[in-house]
C-alpha cells in the first residue's frame, strides 16, 4: 500500500507559498490545495450575499454549504468559475475576516483534511501546519521580508507596492492575532526565508526535505 504523505507550508502573505507549493506537488506527482483560495471563496459569497462580517452564524453556514472545487488551479465555487473574481483587495481582506471566525473555520478545516483521504497532497495556507495536520510529514514556514512580500505581491496584480504594503500589513496583523487559529510557526516546522532566493532554490531546498523525512518510512496524514 503506498503511502499518503502530508506537506505543509504555512507563512504570511507575499512569502511564496502558492508558486512553490504548486512546483513541489508537480514535481512529487501530488495534489496541491490553496487554501486561501477556500477562504476567498467564502469570502466572495460573503461579499454578494451582502452578509455582515459580524453575522457569524450566516458565515459559517455560508462554510458549511459552499461547494468549493480546486482542481487544475480553478477555483469553481458553486459550480461558478471564480478563479480572477477571488483575487481582489477586497476579497482578499474579507477572507481574513471570515477567516477569523472558529466557525467557517471547522467548515473549511474539514473539507481540507477530506483532500488527504485518498492522495498525497501539498497544502498551504497560515494553519495547516499547527491544526490542520499537526503531524504532517513536513512542515515548512515559509517567510520573507515585508519589502519583498509587497514587491511580489505588487508585481503579480499590477498594484501600487506601497498599497500592497498597507494591505499585506494589515492582513498578516489580523491573522496573526486573532484567537481561533492564529498564523504561526509550528514548534518543528522548518524556517525557510525566501529574501533574495530563486524560486528554484527554495522548491530544491524544500524537495530535499521532503525526499529525506519520506525515505524514513514515516506515514503520516493527519
Ligand atoms: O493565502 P491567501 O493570502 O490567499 O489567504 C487569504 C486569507 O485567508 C489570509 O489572509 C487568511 O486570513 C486566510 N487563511 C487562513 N488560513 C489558511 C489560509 C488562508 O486563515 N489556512
Amino acid at each position: 500500500m503506498s503511502k499518503r504523505i502530508v506537506v505543509a507550508i504555512d507563512g504570511p502573505a507575499g512569502a511564496g507559498k502558492s508558486t512553490i507549493a504548486r512546483r513541489i506537488a508537480e514535481k512529487l506527482g501530488f495534489l496541491y490545495i490553496d487554501t486561501g483560495a477556500m477562504y476567498r471563496a467564502v469570502a466572495l459569497w460573503a461579499l454578494r450575499n451582502g452578509s455582515q462580517m459580524e453575522d457569524t452564524a450566516q458565515l459559517e453556514q455560508l462554510a458549511l454549504a459552499a461547494e468549493i472545487s480546486l482542481a487544475g488551479g480553478v477555483v469553481m465555487l458553486n459550480g461558478e468559475d471564480v478563479t480572477a473574481a477571488i483575487r481582489t483587495p477586497e476579497v482578499s481582506a474579507a477572507a481574513s475576516k471570515v477567516a477569523a471566525i472558529s466557525g467557517v473555520r471547522r467548515a473549511l478545516v474539514e473539507k481540507q483534511r477530506a483532500y488527504s483521504q485518498t492522495t498525497s497532497v501539498v497544502m498551504e495556507g497560515r494553519d495547516i501546519g499547527t491544526v490542520v495536520f499537526p503531524n504532517a510529514l513536513v512542515k515548512v514556514f515559509l517567510d520573507a521580508s515585508a519589502t519583498e512580500r509587497a514587491r511580489r505581491r505588487g508585481t503579480e496584480t499590477g498594484e501600487e507596492i506601497a498599497a500592497v504594503a498597507r494591505q499585506i500589513e494589515e492582513r498578516d496583523a489580523r491573522d496573526m492575532t486573532r484567537a481561533a487559529s492564529p498564523l504561526m510557526q509550528a514548534p518543528d516546522a522548518v524556517y525557510v526565508d525566501s529574501s533574495g532566493k530563486s524560486v528554484d532554490d527554495v522548491e530544491e531546498a524544500i524537495l530535499k526535505l521532503v525526499r529525506s523525512r519520506a525515505s524514513n518510512g514515516k506515514e503520516v496524514t493527519r
